[in-house]
């Protein structure tokens, strides 16, 4: 998953914008800068494909990229207008033993969500589209949540409209927004917290919340090995994404080896071949460093994705294929502005 605190704002500004856009793209203005990016690799990440309105949606909504139509359009508007390829092509490309296309594209996934099977594995499948799926290997088949799908289970099914924290500090919300904003502050909060006091504090969120989860409801909501193995024999690669994704910059070097590696190992042994690629978790400038760009090179990974703004152009990536920059796709984007985003409008903006 991937957290910022940039959250949609429904301002004047950001509507006329999207009129703006979607004008724009009804002229294929999106691809005016088509020629400078020629020579760059385009990663898009995708996390979740799923309605995060449909009834009974109760994990973490921002973590949805794509609803399953969008992401149909969206990959119907990479095949047209790049060349996708697999992680397989990209390290033959960097050992010197082939050439990458222009405008290359991979389709990648991080945490490993059933929805990946269900929603969207038949269109890449249908397309004959090659993808990477970055697997937090703890939560494949395991009924342990991770903290911010719990956080959004117990916000969702609480009857109570107040929470005491262990600390004493309480919160009180009228409507779902104001809930929703407790709720998103308590994840924002949790994520920069040590490890060992987040576990403690969401041990006892139901409690605080007086709410019951069903046992092997979170282990749905992950995919399982048998799942991972059929993708795998259709044309899609997987790569790891930490045993328990925390941020490698927060914990101890050793701790971030043990995570970087052990993913590696376990997808390795489910799958009976070697895994080429590691995406770090969250992904952002403070989430990896040149330290652990070099365990992930020393655990035997040949490529490694941050969350960055991509492209990478082909050059940077030839020079430090550790840090290769991605695309954050969001379920709030329109296929006009999905277009504009993979044409490197991000790629020099701040990250
Ligand atoms: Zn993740």
């Amino acid at each position: 998953m991937y957290l910022n605190n940039n959250s949609a704002n429904c301002t004047w500004r950001s509507l006329a914008r999207n009129k703006l856009l979607n004008f724009a793209y009804q002229f294929g203005l999106e691809r005016a800068g088509r020629f400078i990016f020629k020579n760059y690799l385009t990663v898009l990440n995708y996390h979740r494909i799923d309605d995060p309105n449909r009834h009974g949606f109760d994990s973490f909504k921002p973590n949805v990229s794509a609803r399953r139509e969008d992401f149909a359009q969206q990959m119907d508007y990479l095949m047209r207008w790049f060349k996708v390829v697999s992680i397989q092509e990209i390290v033959r490309w960097l050992d010197g033993k082939s050439i990458l296309p222009s405008h290359a594209a991979l389709i990648t996934f991080d945490d490993g969500y059933a929805d990946n099977f269900l929603n969207a594995y038949p269109i890449l499948k249908e397309r004959n589209l090659p993808a990477v799926v970055f697997l937090t290997s703890g939560h494949i088949q395991n009924d342990a949540p991770f903290y911010w799908d719990l956080v959004a289970y117990c916000f969702y099914h609480t009857p109570q409209d107040t929470i005491i924290f262990p600390d004493g500090h309480q919160e009180h919300w009228n409507n779902k927004t104001e809930k929703d904003r407790v709720s998103s502050n308590l994840i924002e909060k949790l994520k920069i917290l040590p490890d060992d006091e987040k576990t403690a504090w969401i041990a006892r969120l139901p409690e605080l919340l007086n709410v019951s989860i069903q046992k092997g409801y979170f282990k749905s909501l992950m995919m399982n090995w048998d799942q991972i193995r059929e993708m795998n024999k259709n044309g899609i690669d997987f790569g790891g994404h930490t045993i328990n994704h925390p941020i490698l910059t927060r914990v101890s070097l050793r701790r971030a080896e043990d995570e970087i590696a052990g993913s590696r190992t376990r997808i390795e042994d489910e799958l009976g071949k070697p895994i080429l690629g590691f995406a770090y978790p969250n992904g952002g400038k403070a989430d990896f460093n040149q330290e652990i760009e070099h365990l992930t090179a020393n655990s035997g990974y040949r490529v490694a994705f941050t969350l960055l703004n991509g492209p990478t152009s082909f050059g940077e990536a030839m020079q430090n294929p550790y840090a290769i920059r991605r695309v954050f796709i969001s379920h709030k984007h329109t296929l006009a502005q999905f277009s504009f985003l993979v044409n490197g409008f991000n790629r020099y903006r701040p990250s």
